[in-house]
C-alpha cells in the first residue's frame, strides 16, 4: 500500500468573508471550517496522515478547531501559499510518504471518491492528478469591453486536492523557491508547480460543491450543503435604566450628550443589553445577568459591546447566524433620530454583519409612564437567526 498523506494548506490570515478570524476558521454549521476539512480528509480512509500548515499565531485557533481529531502536529507556513507547502513537503518527509494530497482549507469538502481517482491515477503513471471542473461559461477577456472571447473547450478550473508523487512535487516545489519573484508569482497552484519541472498531471472531474470559501456569499453556500436544512429563530430583549447625574448616555455603543446620564453597573447601554438578551434569548442561553453578573465587579464601567460580542460568538459556536436585529429604544430625551443611522452601524460593527441587517426605530410614550415622564430609557429588541434544525 502506497503511502498517502493529506496536507491541508490553512495558513491565511486573510478575512475577506467579514469576520475576525481568518476564513479558515469561521464557524460554519457549527464548527470551524478548517475542522470540517481535516474530518473530510480523515473520513476519506485513503490517508496515513493528515497534516495541517497554519499560520504565526494561530496555534491556539488552531488547537480549538481540531481539538479531539487525530491529527499530526502543524506546521508554520510561509508568507505565501506556495512557501507554506513547501514548509509543509518539507516537513511531513519523516513520515515517507509515497504521495501527498495538498488541498486548501478553503475547500473543505474533500470527497473519498475523488481521492481515490486521483490516486488511482497516479498510480497509473501519472506525477500527479488533480480535481476540476470543465469550464461552462463562455469565457471573455477585457476591461470593462469586451476584447475577444476565449473558446473555453478544453478549459478546466483547478480545485483541490491535487495528489503527486511526493518526491516529484517536493523537488519540483524546491526548484520553484529559486525562481525570480514575478515567475514565482504566477504559479497559482501545486499543478502550476509541477507543470513548470515538466511533471505530468492527470485532470479528474470534480465536483461544483468543492467550490473554495472566499465571500460571506460562499459560507452561506457552504452552510447550507453540510448543515443540510437551517431552521430560524427569534429572540426577544428588553432592559430599562434610570436616567442619573451626568453628560452623556452611551446607546448602541455611541455616546450621546445629554444631561442627565444613565445608571448602571457597566456602561449602561440599555439598548446593547437588550440586544444582547434577544441574542442569547434566540439559542436558549439565558440572560446577561447571567454571563457577566452586575455583582461582579470587573464588569464596573465596562463597554457593553463586549457582552453582545460574547453573545454573537455564542450564536457562532452554535453554528448560528444573525439574520437581523430591531431595536425600538423607547423614551422623550434625548432625542434618537439624529444618532438612528450612527448606532446601527456601530451595532453592525460590533457584530460583524451588514448595516442593512440592524434596524434601530425609536419612540416615546406619549409622556405617560416612567419614560414619560422622563425617568430612564427603556429599550426593545428583536432579533432573528439561523441555526442547524437539530433537537
Ligand atoms: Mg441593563
Amino acid at each position: 500500500m502506497s503511502r498517502c498523506i493529506a496536507l491541508i494548506v490553512a495558513a491565511g490570515s486573510g478575512s475577506r468573508v467579514g469576520r475576525s478570524a481568518p476564513k479558515q476558521y469561521t464557524p460554519v454549521a457549527g464548527k470551524p471550517m478548517l475542522r470540517w476539512a481535516v474530518e473530510r480528509s480523515l473520513a476519506t480512509g485513503a490517508f496515513d496522515h493528515v497534516v495541517c500548515v497554519i499560520g504565526p499565531g494561530q496555534e491556539q485557533l488552531y488547537g480549538e478547531a481540531v481539538s479531539g481529531l487525530t491529527i499530526r502536529q502543524p506546521v508554520q507556513g510561509g508568507e505565501t501559499r506556495r512557501a507554506s507547502v513547501l514548509y509543509g513537503l518539507e516537513t511531513i518527509a519523516e513520515f515517507e510518504p509515497d504521495f501527498v494530497s495538498i488541498q486548501d482549507a478553503a475547500r473543505p469538502l474533500v470527497d473519498g471518491t475523488e481521492v481515490r481517482n486521483l490516486i488511482a491515477r497516479v498510480e497509473d503513471g501519472y506525477d500527479g492528478a488533480i480535481v476540476a471542473l470543465p469550464v461552462v461559461d463562455t469565457l471573455k477577456r477585457g476591461e470593462g469591453e469586451i476584447a475577444q472571447t476565449i473558446p473555453r473547450a478544453g478549459l478546466w478550473q483547478a480545485q483541490t486536492p491535487q495528489l503527486f508523487r511526493y518526491g516529484a512535487i517536493l523537488e519540483a516545489h524546491r526548484r520553484a523557491a529559486a525562481l525570480p519573484e514575478a515567475k514565482r508569482d504566477a504559479l497559482t497552484d501545486d499543478a502550476a508547480v509541477a507543470e513548470l519541472a515538466g511533471l505530468r498531471v492527470a485532470l479528474v472531474a470534480g465536483r461544483a460543491e468543492n467550490f473554495k470559501v472566499t465571500t460571506s456569499a460562499d459560507i452561506n453556500r457552504l452552510e447550507r450543503l453540510l448543515a443540510g436544512v437551517l431552521e430560524t429563530r427569534i429572540g426577544t430583549g428588553f432592559d430599562v435604566h434610570a436616567f442619573g447625574p451626568g453628560d452623556h448616555v452611551v446607546l448602541g455603543g455611541i455616546r450621546i450628550p445629554h444631561d442627565k446620564g444613565l445608571v448602571g453597573h457597566s456602561d449602561a447601554d440599555v439598548a446593547l443589553h437588550a440586544l444582547t438578551d434577544a441574542i442569547l434569548g434566540a439559542i436558549g442561553a439565558g440572560d446577561i445577568g447571567q454571563h457577566f453578573p452586575p455583582s461582579d465587579p470587573q464588569w464596573r464601567g465596562a463597554a457593553s459591546a463586549q457582552f453582545l460580542r460574547h453573545a454573537a460568538e455564542l450564536l457562532a459556536q452554535y453554528g448560528g447566524r444573525l439574520v437581523n436585529a430591531d431595536l425600538t429604544i423607547i423614551c422623550e430625551q434625548p432625542k434618537i433620530g439624529p444618532h438612528r443611522a450612527a448606532m446601527a452601524a456601530s451595532v453592525a460593527q460590533i457584530l460583524a454583519v451588514p448595516v442593512g441587517r440592524i434596524s434601530v426605530k425609536a419612540t416615546t410614550t406619549e409622556k405617560l409612564g416612567f419614560t414619560g415622564r422622563g425617568e430612564g430609557i427603556a429599550v426593545q429588541a428583536m432579533v432573528s437567526v439561523t441555526l442547524p434544525a437539530g433537537d
